[in-house]
């Protein structure tokens, strides 16, 4: 028990925090930032305003079998899809504030020897279990395929575009000898079984220090996390392998493995390693003394990498430290969704940048006070809207610009200085105190969402002080009492400035720009007298601006239009029909005419009444078409009319043939019109 007290308490000289590699195929979305970078971020604005000695690593993940098939569809090399996508995500974390202490990329020179040399490590100790297996091989193109080259009929449903790992249409996880009719993506054609070696890492060999390690060693562990690893390690651990028969990659070092490369997931985690390195000379210290605390910040769908597999691999090689803690999140999804790239259902960084520019903070806080810690949750933009209006503003702007303006009307915009104090003086004063620590205790639990809270229950603190001591009353009679009450304001609003930072850094630096102070460490925060009687205060400006109903409403017809798009992009089309001879069609009487008169058939949703010229009369028809057109807008089109449909009444109304109309996958309609002007009457055959 006192061993596992002292373990859980050990003090740090330094730390290295990792959040997970973006993928460098495509743009980040919300997803990502709520999941990973926003709580990494806050984590590190802590540490470092704490005064620690912190090393924030990330980078673009830039191998695996996506890139280069996104690489084939647009047919650009695998060094541009990566590229083009590296500075998007790059550009979109710099706009978001998130405090990197380097960027890097998986494709660079640093990389490719670390990875390189870390496989030749495991290697020479004899770590790796080498074995051959058999794998489908295109023999037109010449290389072996990934599960991902491979295209067949699924076994469950029969969608016959099937990946060879997957099948997107029912979402069964499949092997690609499962396919029917198995076909490569490179050449189209049938794919042969061949003899393939690759280099596995023995998982299996690890169980034992595995269970040592983390379950009865981190217990401390988030739920979730714990849960993943507990049911991987009894569920039996298998060997897993490490290489790849891929050009596109960290070359195998080995001569016998020529056209084969580092599996991506061997690969990327290394890259956090290579990035500190590209940062710092100092790397070691921040990998292999024990006193280094390192802390792996991801989303769930990566918790057996970074729980099991890494850490093996960092055991296995044996000069690393492995991580102290991995506070995986889980899923963020919008309007009731799920975020998908591929659907386009996502509310993409550097979107939200072009329609919101400069409120990046209120994305961070949106995301931070609706995170998904414990479990999934949705992103909507009422709530968004709710919590910008009801308390970014109502809140904390309000409370700032209540104790800047009234210093300025009663003070002349200089901080006035403190008198005799009263209880609730006293009160405020002790808990405004409390503050920091019980929001940076929540920090270093990884407890964000309550962390968040709290620095609103600070300002929400500022507000009812300044309510209950009512200063504007108080003005004409007893002025000094009011220089007491807006100093202690004042100092709540600077203690703001600086445990806001983490989450809301743009809006820290305002608030700090506003008070004229320089921006100070977490130890500060609390404090009675940060703000010195007579110093000058800044002009009140606007902390946040009141977001209206059109502005989340164009948000949401966004959305709403994607997923139209995508039911049309989706929509299966009819089977045709059984054959007719010519005669059948021949027997239908199609013409040209021109709506004359259109209005609603009374009591109806649907009908319109129409008078047509067709050419040989003019006479009604009852169409099916009001909820689509206006009336008064189609008086003069052109149209095609079926002219020998037996007459039939309709609503008390005789209606004498049929619009022919075109049918959209959404069910909207459009006339079926000649291209250009022609004579009622004319026939279509
Ligand atoms: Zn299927």
């Amino acid at each position: 028990m006192l061993f596992q007290l002292s373990i859980m308490n050990k003090e740090f000289k330094r730390y290295t925090v990792t959040a997970a590699l973006p993928y460098a195929n495509g743009p980040v979305h919300i997803g990502h930032l709520a999941g990973v970078y926003l709580p990494a971020d806050i984590y590190v604005r802590y540490l470092r305003s704490s005064g620690q000695d912190v090393k924030f690593v990330c980078g673009s993940d830039e191998h695996g079998v996506p890139i280069t098939i996104r690489a084939q569809k647009e047919g650009i090399t695998p060094q541009q899809v990566v590229d083009k996508y590296h500075e998007i995500i790059k550009h979109s974390f710099q706009e978001f504030q998130i405090s990197f202490d380097i960027y890097s990329r998986t494709s660079n020179q640093t990389h490719r020897e670390t990875a390189s040399g870390f496989f030749t490590n495991l290697y020479e100790k004899g770590v790796f279990e080498e074995k051959t297996s058999q794998q489908y091989y295109d023999e037109k193109s010449q290389q072996f395929l990934a599960d991902r080259y491979i295209v067949g009929t699924c076994p469950r449903c029969g969608n016959e575009n099937a990946y060879g790992d997957q099948c997107e249409n029912c979402g069964t996880s499949l092997n690609a000898t499962d396919l029917i009719n198995p076909k490569s993506m490179l050449s189209g054609e049938k794919p042969v079984m061949r003899e393939t070696k690759h280099w596995y890492l023995p998982l299996d060999q690890y169980e034992g220090w595995l269970r040592a390690w983390i379950i009865d060693g981190h217990q401390d562990w988030k739920t979730n996390v714990y849960g993943q690893c507990k049911s991987w390690i009894d569920g039996g651990l298998q060997p897993r392998a490490v290489t790849r028969d891929l050009d596109w990659g960290v070359p195998v070092p080995l001569p016998e493995a020529k056209g084969k490369v580092l599996y991506v997931w061997f690969d990327a985690p290394i890259g956090y390693i290579s990035a500190t390195k590209d940062l710092t000379s100092e790397w070691e210290k921040y990998w292999k003394d024990e006193d280094t605390k390192l802390v792996h910040f991801i989303g769930k769908d990566n918790i057996v990498f970074h729980c099991i597999i890494f850490p093996v691999m960092l055991r296995a090689h044996g000069d690393y430290i492995v991580p102290e803690n991995v506070p995986a999140n889980e899923f963020l999804n919008l309007e009731g969704d799920k975020i998908s790239t591929s659907r386009n259902w996502a509310v993409w960084l550097h979107e939200y940048l072009a329609d919101f520019p400069g409120k990046g903070d209120v994305l961070r806080y949106v995301l931070c006070a609706n995170a998904p810690e414990t479990k999934d949750n949705d992103f909507t933009w009422k709530d968004y809207q709710a919590r910008n209006n009801n308390e970014l503003l109502a809140i904390f702007g309000n409370f700032i610009n209540r104790a800047v303006v009234l210093t300025h009307k009663y003070f002349g915009g200089k901080v006035p200085g403190k008198n005799e104090l009263q209880t609730v003086d006293v009160m405020v004063l002790d808990e405004l105190k409390a503050f920091p620590g019980i929001i940076g205790d929540l920090i270093e639990r990884y407890r964000f969402r309550e962390a968040l809270s709290e620095l609103m229950n600070l300002a929400r603190l500022g507000n009812k002080y300044l309510a209950d001591t009512e200063p504007w009353k108080l003005v004409k009679t007893d002025i000094d009492r009011v220089s007491t009450i807006l100093n202690i304001s004042l100092q709540i609003a600077a203690s703001l400035s600086i445990v806001a930072e983490p989450f809301l850094p743009d809006t820290a630096r305002k608030l700090a720009d506003m008070l004229c102070i320089q921006p100070d460490t977490w130890a500060a925060a609390g404090g009675q007298d940060y703000m010195i009687a007579r110093n000058d205060i800044g002009e009140a400006a606007l902390l946040f601006q009141k977001v209206e109903d059109e502005t989340v409403q164009a948000q949401v017809q966004k959305l709403l239009d994607t997923k139209k798009a995508n039911q049309l992009a989706n929509a299966t089309v009819t089977p045709a029909k059984e054959n007719i001879s010519f005669e059948d069609f021949s027997k239908m009487d199609i013409r040209v005419g021109t709506i004359l008169e259109a209005e609603k058939v009374a009591k109806t949703k649907k009908l319109l009444k129409l008078k047509i010229d067709t050419g040989i009369d003019q006479r009604t028809i009852v169409s099916g078409i009001a909820e689509h057109f206006v009336p008064e807008a189609i008086i003069g089109q052109q149209v095609s009319v079926l002219v020998n449909l037996a007459p039939r009444e309709i609503k008390g109304i005789e209606s004498q043939g049929m619009i022919l109309m075109a049918e959209n996958a959404d069910g909207s309609l459009s006339f079926v019109q000649p291209s250009a002007q022609v004579k009622n009457g004319s026939g279509i055959s």
